[in-house]
């Protein structure tokens, strides 16, 4: 029997659900969007037509992998973030909807003071920085990454949503000092990573197989980024800027007191949809 584009949409969002996939609905939709060549308006006009025998073997070798714990993003190759379009590899984090936060917390600070310098620290497919540019039209932003394969799709986003010119991206590692020609910026906004080393391997098969190590472990404690970048980093802040950070679901008090050890002041957080203290900030 022939089957319709919904059909398999139908079938496809019922096997992810069995798989126990959360974001079944929009998944499915993607990876047959994916699998027919379709952007997301001709797929939702052409639910009621006939698919083919190519699409339906297509989506059937996505849905195996994509069961096995690949993350969709990965197969597909890109994924939305705070309405952008992004380039994904698996050299970089998929961007989560928790990281909205810090995001729409860094566009309200960027915004605020109009003209600007803004600094995207361990940046991956640069989702946060490229959103504070989209958005704080008056911004400009420097994306930085110890990886290169990571700048390389970072830069490919500035490009893929016309941004490349407020937006710059070079290789740092956050550990280390700031390069002297990099100059001083108004906000300091990272998610770096801050996964406990010894919590790594319990991860969930999609995040710990699939995804980059060297973006979720945080060392020890998960806390070894916050401490060198507030530590090394204050010095490429300008007096009266700010720091702002994604941080992990029990961080939110240890990154607080790492802030007022080092002098911050008007240290504030706050909570991701999910009502879990998820970015914290601290000025200069
Ligand atoms: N939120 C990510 C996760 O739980 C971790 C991101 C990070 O380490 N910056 O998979």
């Amino acid at each position: 029997m022939p089957k319709t584009y919904n059909d398999l949409y139908l079938a496809a969002r019922r096997r992810l659900r069995d798989a126990g996939i959360e974001a079944a609905s929009l998944e499915a939709r993607e990876l047959i969007c994916y699998a027919s060549g379709k952007d997301r308006d001709s797929f939702l006009r052409d639910a009621r037509l006939y698919t083919s025998d190519e699409v339906e073997g297509r989506l059937e070798e996505l849905l195996q992998r994509r069961t096995a714990g690949e993350p969709t993003a990965y197969l597909i190759g890109e994924w939305e973030f705070y309405g952008l379009p992004l380039d994904i590899t698996r050299d970089v984090l998929i961007p989560r909807s928790d990281t909205e936060t810090v995001a729409q917390r860094a566009i309200e600070i960027a915004r605020k003071r109009g003209a600007c310098r803004v600094l995207d620290l361990c940046t991956g497919s640069g989702c946060i920085g490229l959103a504070v540019a989209a958005n704080a039209p008056e911004a400009k932003v420097v994306l930085c990454d110890i990886s290169e394969p990571a700048l390389h799709v970072a830069r490919a986003n500035a490009r893929r949503n016309g941004l490349s010119r407020r937006v710059m991206a070079l290789k740092a590692d956050a550990r280390q000092d700031p390069p002297a020609m990099l100059g001083r910026f108004d906000l300091i906004v990272s998610n770096p990573p801050y996964i406990r080393s010894g919590d790594l391997a319990g991860l969930d098969v999609s995040v710990r197989d699939y995804e980059p190590a060297l973006a979720l472990d945080g060392g020890e404690d998960g806390l070894d980024f916050y401490r060198a970048i507030i530590e090394n980093w204050q010095r490429a802040l300008e007096i009266g800027g700010a720091m702002l950070f994604e941080v992990g679901y029990d961080q939110a008090d240890d990154v607080e007191r790492l802030f007022a050890r080092a002098g911050f002041h008007d240290i504030d957080t706050h909570r991701d949809s999910q009502e879990i203290w998820r970015a914290v900030e601290g000025w200069l």
